[in-house]
């Protein structure tokens, strides 16, 4: 359950940095941990691969050391989604929090 609940938030974590520059797996990984969430290549991975299906986000690569990674960037949709959603944060943020 607590699992199903996580994954919105795990989903608008790369939405916003995705905004914010561009992140590969293995980056957005060691940010979620810093947050506190402990998520596996295999959690994210099929979520970046969602992300880009759903045109929230587009992909491109990039060698670096000699190994090919995929780097995502959020598209303009992606960035109207995370507008409605802030106000959603806002609102669910002024319930759950300021009522406490
Ligand atoms: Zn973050």
């Amino acid at each position: 359950m607590i699992k199903n609940l996580y994954n919105g938030f795990i989903r608008i974590h790369i939405l916003y940095h995705a905004t914010e520059e561009q992140i590969c797996g293995i980056e957005i990984i060691e940010e979620l941990r810093r947050h506190g969430y402990s998520v596996s290549p295999g959690t994210v991975y099929p979520i970046l691969h969602k992300m880009n299906n759903d045109k929230l986000l587009v992909a491109h690569n990039e060698i670096i050391d000699g190994k090919r990674r995929i780097y995502y960037k959020a598209t303009s949709h992606g960035k109207k989604v995370l507008d409605q959603t802030r106000e959603k944060i806002k609102e669910l943020y002024d319930e759950v929090i300021l009522n406490e």
